[in-house]
């Protein structure tokens, strides 16, 4: 087995190494470190979780240890598709670099380009950065790429995913031609395997197994369930999870919740809260300080649950995740092994457990097909027919018919459903002691046919702490009607992608936010409305 003695690391990057706790190096590791100290090219396919960051930083260092960078321009270049990531990666470096005396950027959105521009004319050794943010400072004649000798592609399918790769190609084009290319994916989709071809030179080809099918310290399992009444949907999948979460006790000592889409991380977290348990929603529109606080919990142990979309999530290296719940199953199958990778991390023992619905049966199969291996069902924690929560129906204008009785109650209220599903605490009833919830009449018409809601099983908690965070979070801004219909996944990302490019005043790469044609998968709730109506009445 290979040592990290044998790969001819800077003695200042194994004592870092030592100090870190490392025994070995992972195969990754083992792989991409001794050709990249050669100075060759590298493809790495492996995911998180296996230990890819330090396969590129320990080298990366022990190169850039010799020599120093010159005024704006970097020696090296780390490219992420988001914020979080780059941030990890610049904590990589911080821990692996602590006895080299290197300097290093961080070039993301929702940072000052002024601090960013002090630095870069202080000259670094390392630049890492989100491609768009990267590309604005180049823009503006703050940053020269000639001197580039390594640059790292981090991520490159997720890249791809965000629509990232024009950006990536014009990068390539603005570093030296003789520049050495690092570079890792977890997946070689066709148009990663044109970047590589045309980009990469005679490469080291380092594959790991991926990470499901290295995964036996997770172990793994859905509950699958038909809720009560379509409408009920949503609610009984947050009963159901609540259950879930009880079921594993003291078991679950933090865990990640993962939503398809940003309104549920929302209206999940806060749902959560009201029920008493300490969570924090994280998507890419909440403000970049919200999101580096909460993340700043979760990983402190301050924060027990973290819900999350995908593309918030990527890549976050929090090394002590009991469970992962998928509030939804995710619509792509990648991203199952993407979630479920963030518990079970460096050989520690993780629960991965899902909620089903019968519409979600189909995405279900696809995951089963990836893995090439069932998902084992799980037994129903809740053992009455769930009864649906009561964080309100109004914020769930997207997941399905809204109750009548909502809808006439708004009249007297403007319907602005986008704006308050992302700005959930101003558009929640704020003054209503919080545990009132279960108790109050269900929002829903016939309450006659429907199962008494059961008490809820964690004492919910004082409506005081919640109004404090209130004060403490930015809405998000009103999201146009286009954009609500937006598929969610394609709004995140060109959200994440795109503070830099607004600021530009133009949009690079795909999925730009206005151009909506139809509906895709959303059926707006007035329309399912209407067809209720009709149908019943
Ligand atoms: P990554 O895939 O880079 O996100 O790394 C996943 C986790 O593995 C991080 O928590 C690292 O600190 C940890 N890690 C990286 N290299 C090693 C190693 N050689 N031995 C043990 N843990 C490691």
């Amino acid at each position: 087995m290979t040592k990290f003695s044998d790969l001819n690391l800077n003695p200042k990057v194994m004592k870092a190494i030592e100090e870190a706790g490392y025994e070995t190096p992972t195969p990754i590791q083992a792989g991409a470190i001794p050709p990249a100290l050669e100075g060759r090219d590298v493809l790495g396919i492996a995911q998180t979780g296996t230990g890819k960051t330090a396969g590129f930083v320990l080298p990366m260092i022990t190169m850039l240890a010799r020599g120093r960078a010159r005024a704006r321009m970097p020696r090296s270049l780390v490219l992420c598709p988001t914020r979080e990531l780059a941030a990890q990666v610049a904590e990589n470096f911080d821990t692996y670099s602590k006895y080299v005396n290197l300097t290093k950027a961080l070039l993301i959105g929702g940072v000052s380009f002024k601090e960013q521009d002090t630095l870069i004319d202080k000259g670094v050794d390392v630049l890492i950065a989100t491609p768009g943010r990267l590309l604005d400072h180049f823009e503006r004649g703050k940053l020269i790429l000639s001197d580039v000798k390594v640059m790292v592609v981090d991520e490159a399918d997720r890249m791809l995913d965000m629509g990232f790769i024009p950006d990536i190609e014009k990068i390539f084009g603005l570093t030296p031609f003789t520049r050495q290319t690092l570079f890792f994916s977890a997946t070689m989709a066709p148009e990663i395997e044109r970047i590589t071809n045309t980009f990469l030179s005679n490469p080291a080809r380092i594959e790991v197994a991926r990470q499901s099918s290295a995964s036996e310290t997770i172990e793994q399992g859905v509950v699958v369930f038909k809720p009560s009444r379509k409408d009920r949907e949503a609610s009984e999948k947050r009963d159901m999870l609540r259950a879930m979460i009880e079921a594993e006790g003291a078991k679950c000592t933090n865990a990640i919740i993962f939503c398809n889409r940003k309104m549920d991380v929302d209206v999940v977290a806060k749902s959560l809260k009201k029920y008493g348990y300490d969570a924090a929603p994280i998507h890419g529109d909440l403000d970049q300080s919200q999101r580096t606080r909460t993340l700043d919990g979760f990983r402190s142990g301050d924060l027990r649950f973290l819900v999350a979309s995908d593309v918030a999530a990527r890549g976050l290296d929090v090394p002590s995740v009991s469970h992962v719940f998928n509030f939804d199953v995710p619509s792509h199958a990648e991203d199952y092994i993407h979630r479920i990778g963030r518990t079970g991390r460096a050989g520690r023992d993780g629960k991965a457990m899902m909620i089903c619905v019968p519409k979600d049966e189909k995405n279900l199969d696809a995951i089963e097909k990836l893995l090439q291996n069932s998902i084992p069902r799980l037994e129903s924690p809740i053992k009455a027919p769930p009864a649906g929560d009561e964080v309100d129906a109004a914020m769930e204008t997207d997941s399905g018919p809204k109750p009548r009785r909502a809808r006439t109650r708004s009249r007297s209220k403007p319907v602005t459903p986008e704006p308050e599903a992302d700005a959930p605490e101003v558009a929640a009833p704020q003054k209503a002691p919080v545990d009132t919830a279960p108790q109050t009449a269900p929002v829903d018409p016939a309450p006659q046919a429907e199962p008494v809601d059961t008490a809820p099983q964690t004492k919910p908690a004082d409506a005081a702490p919640q109004s404090a965070q209130v004060a403490s979070q930015t809405p998000a801004a009103p999201e146009t009607h286009a954009e609500s219909r937006q598929p969610e996944r394609m709004r995140e990302q060109s959200q994440q992608r795109d503070t830099g490019a607004r600021d530009r005043g133009y949009q690079r790469g795909r999925g730009g936010d206005s151009k909506v044609v139809g509906m895709g998968d959303h059926l707006p709730s007035f329309i399912a409305l209407s067809f209720d109506e009709r149908r019943t009445g």
